[in-house]
């Protein structure tokens, strides 16, 4: 279907963007990649009168290191995230969690602040920036505040991103030298996860001396596997060992069902993800 007739505005600032955004309210939606905006617009779920391009706002691109963390630009491309060294060499499981993310088109055009901001419960990125321990940086007409990741997910396509205001950025704290691994269950290639699990573990004398691990798809927003996450910590990086933190996996939990499986399911294969992907940032 071809979308309802909209006014385009593409503005080359935040600035001027949130001038757009507070003009037209209700009636106006951002678009970054239009990934998932413009699927929702030929399908008429969505039919805004304004449509904001961030697309020409240079400031929202690009990798930066600052200090203790890595910067991620809201509009900086899946493609660029996922080859950029910064991000490989500090927040390697945001790389991992990048390779498995749609095909190599939508990986162009999609951007990591549009995903993040779509917080579809399917998404690739949410687990990751969770286990990460992510900070969103959110602009609006006061100015910039920042969020957590732990307040950043609020429900089913829920942020704490306010209708006027945007994501500019995100702040991962870096976790240089830790293991990472990114194991996400398809039917087919390119699809979204039915369940995926985000590890990242830092070993000290042959043990897990801190672990992280977030959920993907196991509720309405991505989900942190604490109790999975407080039997690692030291622990040693067996199988057996792994196997028995991993059984914690599913607690708390509330996935969905559908056509791709029941939350029973669901619920196993989390179990199986998470070892599998504990074992794999470990390198055993
Ligand atoms: C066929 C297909 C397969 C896909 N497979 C996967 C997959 O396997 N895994 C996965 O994670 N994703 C997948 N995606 C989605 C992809 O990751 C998109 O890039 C992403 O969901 C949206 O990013 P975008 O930049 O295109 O945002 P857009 O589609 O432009 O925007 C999405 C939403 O976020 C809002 N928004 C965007 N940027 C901002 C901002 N800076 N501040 C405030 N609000 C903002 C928009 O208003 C809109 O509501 C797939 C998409 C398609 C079409």
């Amino acid at each position: 279907m071809i979308p309802a007739a909209f006014d385009y505005v593409a503005p080359t600032s935040v600035e001027d963007a949130l001038a757009a955004l507070a003009e037209h309210g209700d009636d106006a939606k951002i678009i970054a990649g239009g990934q998932s905006l413009l699927p929702v617009l030929r399908m008429r779920l969505n039919a805004p009168e304004v449509i904001i391009d961030l697309g020409r706002i240079e400031s929202l691109r690009g990798v930066r290191d600052d200090g203790d963390a890595i910067v991620i630009g809201a509009m900086t491309p899946h493609a660029v995230v996922g080859s950029d060294p910064l991000v490989a060499e500090h927040a390697a499981l945001v790389s991992k969690a990048v390779e498995h993310l749609a095909d190599a088109q939508i990986r162009h055009r999609g951007t990591f602040g549009g995903a993040l901001a779509h917080a579809d419960p399917a998404g690739d990125l949410g687990a990751p920036a969770l286990a990460l321990g992510a900070t969103f940086v959110i602009q609006g007409p006061g100015g910039s505040r920042t969020v957590a990741a732990d307040d950043f997910f609020v429900d089913l396509f829920e942020t704490a991103i306010g209708e006027d205001e945007i994501l500019t950025e995100v702040r991962i704290p870096k976790h240089t030298g830790w293991g990472a691994h990114y194991e996400k269950f398809v039917r087919v290639a390119h699809q979204w996860p039915i369940v995926a699990v985000a590890a990242t573990v830092r070993m000290d004398g042959g043990v897990i001396a801190e672990a992280r691990v977030g959920l993907t798809n196991m509720g309405s927003t991505p989900l942190r596997a604490r109790g999975v996450e407080s039997a690692l910590a030291g622990a040693n990086p067996t199988a057996e060992a792994v196997g028995a933190a991993a059984a914690a996996a599913g607690d708390g939990t509330n996935p969905p069902s559908d056509l791709n499986g029941d939350a029973a399911y669901r619920q196993h294969l989390d179990r199986v993800l998470t070892r599998r992907a504990v074992l794999a940032a470990v390198g055993a």
